[in-house]
């Protein structure tokens, strides 16, 4: 099976650069190797919908409402990005929970909207370097799931993804630094058999923490790990377009 690869462009780029890139993966990558989705912001989503032609690339969306209409300002509804060709969506990604104030209980209704909808949630989960360093990360990332992922029902293995993304790794963080590959394959062996308990299906666990051209083969090679999410690698074409052809 295909791992998946997952670019997140956060809020780094202007429409023009948005398009721009967009264009020239759809040039680069062929998706023969891995499937391969662009996460641009909102406002980009049609720009960059429209110039991904040539059936290789795929499109996800970095947020959505936790329901499908109602009063919810500045919130996106799951069925308006299902009907721009929306086909994944990022959910519960640490800089959402910590500079929105997001919580695991939040996260759940959107994880439940998007299902509803037919987009594929890519909930993000992982620990802070405190946690970490207490040698509890197991301890945390049991809980987080459990709450995260409370009554979510899905009908199929592929209708969800996890993210694996310890705070610590992710790139714009100070000191950041990738994790060792073993030792995410074996934490990835963990999400996976707490998550495929939660769910009653054997959901993929990507990694994602500080990806780039010379540490992602050997992410991709774990036999745990499903795919990658990738941030500040997937704004530079030449590594991003190399990254998803390993
Ligand atoms: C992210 O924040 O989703 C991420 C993976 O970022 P980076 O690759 O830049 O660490």
């Amino acid at each position: 099976m295909k791992k998946i690869i997952i670019a997140n462009w956060k809020m780094q780029l202007s429409l023009k650069e948005s398009l721009e890139l967009a264009k020239q993966a759809d040039k680069k990558i062929d998706g023969k190797k891995n499937r391969v989705v662009l996460c641009p912001d909102f406002s980009a989503l049609p720009f960059v919908g429209s110039a991904i032609k040539s059936g290789a690339l795929e499109l996800g969306a970095q947020n959505s409402a936790m329901d499908a209409r109602g009063a919810y300002t500045g919130e996106v509804s799951p069925v308006n990005l299902k009907a721009l060709g929306v086909k994944f969506v990022i959910l519960g990604h640490s800089e959402r929970r910590e500079y929105l104030h997001e919580n695991s209980g939040i996260i759940n209704l959107k994880i439940k909207a998007a299902l509803k909808q037919g987009l594929v949630p890519v909930v993000c989960v992982g620990e802070k370097l405190t946690v970490k360093k207490s040698g509890e990360t197991e301890a945390y990332l049991s809980r987080e799931l459990g709450h995260t992922l409370k009554g979510v029902k899905i009908k199929k293995a592929s209708d969800l993804i996890i993210a694996y993304e310890p705070i610590w790794a992710i790139s714009t963080n100070k000191n950041a630094r990738p994790m060792s590959a073993a030792d995410a394959d074996a934490i990835h062996g963990f999400i996976a058999a707490t998550a495929a308990r939660i769910l009653k299906n054997p959901v993929s666990v990507l990694y994602g923490g500080s990806v780039n051209i010379v540490n992602a083969g050997e992410f991709l090679s774990q036999k745990n790990i499903g795919g990658l999410l990738v941030g500040g690698a997937s704004l530079k074409i030449k590594d991003f377009s190399h990254i998803c052809s390993l």
